[in-house]
């Protein structure tokens, strides 16, 4: 399941974040419509001669009240703790600088295979200048222009010679799911209680890095795989409180997962990270559990204050619409134990199969009910509807011109295939074609 992780660290301004986009390419899609994503990304996935591994860009990871000397011993120490493979970028034009020194010192020091890549080679010329690099220590410096893309394709050659061999982890059937959230809301806390004395715990499988560790436990009959689990423990250095840092956790985390519980802290309410962090869940199709954790320290709760919260939540999230929510604290262990039940309820839905029969019977009785619209003197035709994947589940519908089918009529069909069967937890996914 895991894929082998590559991290990019190196000064600031030797071009980084232009190497991250150039080897992620057009990988990075991100649904523009899906409040709170932004565009700057700090993890992404790569691909290179089929093997499939995920990038990080240290850089992205700042902290930005220290000075600079520790911000970019913390980032050489994110990629020695997350990465299997390093790549250092430096920039040709400066020659080898104090902190580029810095940098190569700490990554010298760990036992991760470290590529040296040095940027900002446009032209031949250059290419003696290279050599220089050699100082560093860590072995043949690869030349590379990150904004032309030269050189690039002998660098990832060089990265993924070095993958582990075990980096194609065998797929289990057990259900995947893991906790994300900004820092403090409680996710470690809420894993100690639900892995507490009740649970088998099967096993932890280390995955292809030493902190990537997940969880293997049996509740109500069913298998299931907690995601992560020490990188959600894992508490103390400076980095591990930064917002980035738990972006950067969390996206890796949501790729492991079939279910995502997206952790709130009812005491603080709803932040931007909050928004940001369940943003990248839900585009990326998977099942989502609200979990709002330390209910308890709600003053007078009851019905109403339940009602408050859910409304606050469906109006920040309003993509978000299909995810139950639950109100729990890991303090008094109200409600946890509903969690596995549910993380099962929506798993089953995010794989629900639809038989074709029967979901044309509710696609056209919802045209009977709210005939299509017309554009221009032209009328929608839905000739038919198919499911053509789960996890998530995505229906094909053939319809006579897609342009004719807009947003709003589209959000109808979904809502009547909703009503119709439980898909709650899980986004579904309706591709319109023209019908040949
Ligand atoms: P980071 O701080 O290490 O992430 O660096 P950036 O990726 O933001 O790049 C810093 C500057 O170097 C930007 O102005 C980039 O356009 C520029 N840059 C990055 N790669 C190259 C390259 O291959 N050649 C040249 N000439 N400039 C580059
Ligand atoms: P994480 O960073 O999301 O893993 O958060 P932690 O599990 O480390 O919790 C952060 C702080 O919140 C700790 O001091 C916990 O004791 C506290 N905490 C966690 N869950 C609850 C809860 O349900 N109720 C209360 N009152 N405090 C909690």
């Amino acid at each position: 399941m895991a894929n082998p992780i590559v991290a990019i660290v190196g000064r600031p301004n030797v071009g980084k974040s232009t190497l991250f986009n150039r080897v992620a390419g057009e990988r990075i899609s991100i649904v523009e419509d899906t409040p709170g994503v932004t565009r700057d990304r700090i993890y992404a996935h790569g691909e290179w001669l089929g093997k499939h591994f995920s990038l990080i860009d240290t850089g992205g990871i700042e902290m930005s009240d220290q000075p600079l000397s520790t911000q970019i011993r913390e980032q050489a120490e994110v990629a020695i703790d997350e990465a299997d493979v390093i790549v250092m970028v430096v920039d040709v034009r400066s020659g080898v600088t104090d902190a580029d020194e810095q940098v190569a010192q700490i990554l010298y020091r760990s036992d991760k295979p470290v590529v040296l890549a040095v940027n900002k080679v446009d032209n031949p010329e250059r290419r003696s200048d290279v050599y220089d690099f050699y100082s560093l220590g860590l072995g043949e410096p690869y030349p590379v222009s990150s904004v032309h893309g030269v050189g690039v394709g002998d660098l990832l050659d060089a990265v993924i010679k070095n993958f582990p061999e075990n980096a194609a982890n065998e797929e289990d059937d057990t259900i995947h799911f893991s906790l994300i959230g900004r820092p403090n809301v409680g996710k470690s806390s809420i894993v100690n209680a639900m892995l507490g004395e009740d649970r088998v715990i099967v096993s932890n499988i280390a995955g292809t890095t030493r902190d990537a560790i997940d969880t293997h436990f049996k509740a109500d009959g069913r298998e299931f795989t907690m995601v992560d689990t020490a990188g959600i423990k894992k508490k103390g250095k400076l980095y591990e409180n930064t917002e980035r840092y738990a972006l950067m956790r969390s996206m890796r985390a949501i790729d492991g997962s079939d279910v995502v519980l997206v952790v709130l802290n009812a005491e603080e309410g709803i932040r931007e990270l909050d928004k940001h962090i369940a943003g990248y869940a839900h585009e990326a199709g998977k099942g989502i559990i609200i979990v709002v954790n330390k209910w308890d320290t709600i003053p007078d709760r009851d019905q109403r204050t339940m009602t408050d919260f859910t409304n606050l939540i469906r109006q920040e999230f309003q993509y978000l619409s299909y995810a139950p929510i639950i109100f729990v604290s890991a303090k008094t262990r109200q409600r946890l134990i509903k969690l596995p039940k549910m993380i099962e309820e929506v798993y089953d839905h995010c794989r629900r199969r639809i038989q074709s029969s029967v979901l044309n019977d509710v696609i056209m009785d919802a045209i009977a009910a709210n005939p299509t619209p017309s554009t221009n003197g032209r009328r929608l035709r839905v000739y038919y509807a198919t499911q053509v994947a789960i996890e998530p589940p995505t229906f094909v519908i053939f319809v006579n011109d897609p342009d004719l089918m807009h947003f709003s009529y589209a959000r109808y069909l979904e809502n009547q295939i909703r009503q119709a069967f439980d898909f709650s937890g899980t986004p579904i996914h309706l591709i319109k074609r023209k019908r040949k």
